[in-house]
């Protein structure tokens, strides 16, 4: 299956880079020479005409509303087309305005990000909105250099919106225009790497056209997720493989460079679950990871710690006293690059919800569970 989810590439906020200078001092850090002009009027000419013709009917492209796109922007960091395509049109039909949005409950703004997961990305467009609100009349800003500084908006998102939203000259780079540059112009740039994202930039940078640059962005995406995919690249259908040295050198496998995996940290936790009446005892995780969202109370374990204690402890300092048994469960997730293995526990009596918990049933729409919790109540039910 095609991955088609963004991965964008983090650098400092850009400003718009119309200008001869400002494309000068992008090649500089380039590792490789500038395409000429004839080049990239060609590739401008190639993509630009083969995107108008192969674009998907995607949503959030039968608009130019900047809020829109930019909802959709943040929507596709890390989530495929697919899985987004029916969020988006929920969110959009609740929230069509930074203001309707900004008024939204810390809850409600969970709840329409339930599934989508990195949480953190609602809730810095939640506080974006906020201060659309309050400091630009809300609207959202084509100021680049106000937008780029609202909460959550990064390079790739400001360049993005600015771009689509108002055809602002400024580029983007995610993981499948890394991948489609670094195959074009051979170069052998890791965008994991500090170095190797700057020559990236540079020339994605030295690329951007001042006219259609909301295409032209578009349109490298979009054949980098449908025609220069990862593993199996669809260079005979591909409308720039006359200009892709990759391909004039045999050698497209070896482009991008690979980068080193991360190691997996694998991480051992025990919950307790408290049933009553159908409904499950729940609380709020709080921390960098799933901030928020709502769970069954649970404990971390370190090597050769008692699930029994310590689930007890971290019970009686949330207010309920109970006994717990092992179900013999261990349900297995993984988030990020974290390996979770989780032991189940049933605690002996339901008591009244101390404060900060609540029962939820597996049909509380309203309520942000996090994936493992949503997990465990389908299995319940
Ligand atoms: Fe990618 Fe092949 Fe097109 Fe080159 S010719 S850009 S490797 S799909």
């Amino acid at each position: 299956m095609i991955r088609i989810s963004r991965t964008a590439v983090r650098g400092p906020a850009a400003k718009p880079a119309p200008t001869p200078e400002r494309h000068t001092t992008a090649r500089a850090a380039s590792a490789k020479p500038a395409p000429t002009p004839a080049r990239r009027a060609a590739l401008h000419h190639a993509l630009l005409a083969w995107y108008r013709r192969n674009a998907r009917d995607l949503p959030w492209r039968r608009t130019r509303d900047a809020w829109a796109i930019w909802v959709s922007e943040v929507m596709l960091q890390q989530t495929r087309v697919e899985t987004a395509r029916p969020f988006y049109l929920r969110f959009i039909e609740r929230y069509p305005t930074p203001a309707s949005f900004s008024r939204a409950h810390e809850d409600d703004v969970l709840a329409a990000w339930a599934g989508l997961g990195y949480y953190r990305r609602a809730r810095q467009l939640h506080e974006a909105a906020r201060d659309v609100v309050r400091e630009h009349g809300g609207r959202v800003p084509r100021d680049p250099e106000s937008f780029g500084n609202l909460p959550g908006v990064g390079r790739y998102t400001q360049a993005a919106v600015l771009s689509i939203g108002f055809g602002t000259p400024l580029a983007v780079l995610d993981g499948n225009v890394a991948r489609v540059l670094s195959r074009l112009f051979a170069l052998k740039a890791s965008v994991r790497e500090a170095r190797g994202a700057r020559a990236l930039w540079a020339l994605a940078e030295s690329l951007i056209p001042a006219r259609a640059p909301g295409d032209w962005n578009q349109a490298l995406m979009e054949l980098g997720a449908m025609v220069c995919t990862p593993r199996t690249p669809r260079c005979a259908a591909c409308p720039l493989q006359k200009q892709c040295r990759a391909f004039a050198l045999g050698r497209v496998a070896a482009y991008p460079p690979r980068a080193p995996r991360r190691e997996m940290e694998r991480v051992r936790r025990a919950v307790a679950l408290i049933e009553r009446h159908g409904r499950v005892l729940m609380t709020r995780r709080r921390g960098p990871l799933l901030d928020g969202l709502w769970e069954p109370p649970g404990v971390e374990l370190k090597n050769g710690e008692s699930a029994r204690a310590k689930l007890a402890a971290a019970l009686r300092r949330l207010g309920v006293r109970a006994a717990f048994e092992p179900t013999g469960r261990v349900v297995r997730h993984v988030i990020t690059h974290r390996k979770i293995e989780v032991e189940v526990w049933r605690g002996s009596r339901a008591p009244e919800p101390p404060r900060g918990s609540r029962y939820v049933s597996a049909t509380d729409s309203g309520v942000a569970l996090t994936a493992f919790a949503r997990r465990l109540m389908r299995d319940l039910e």
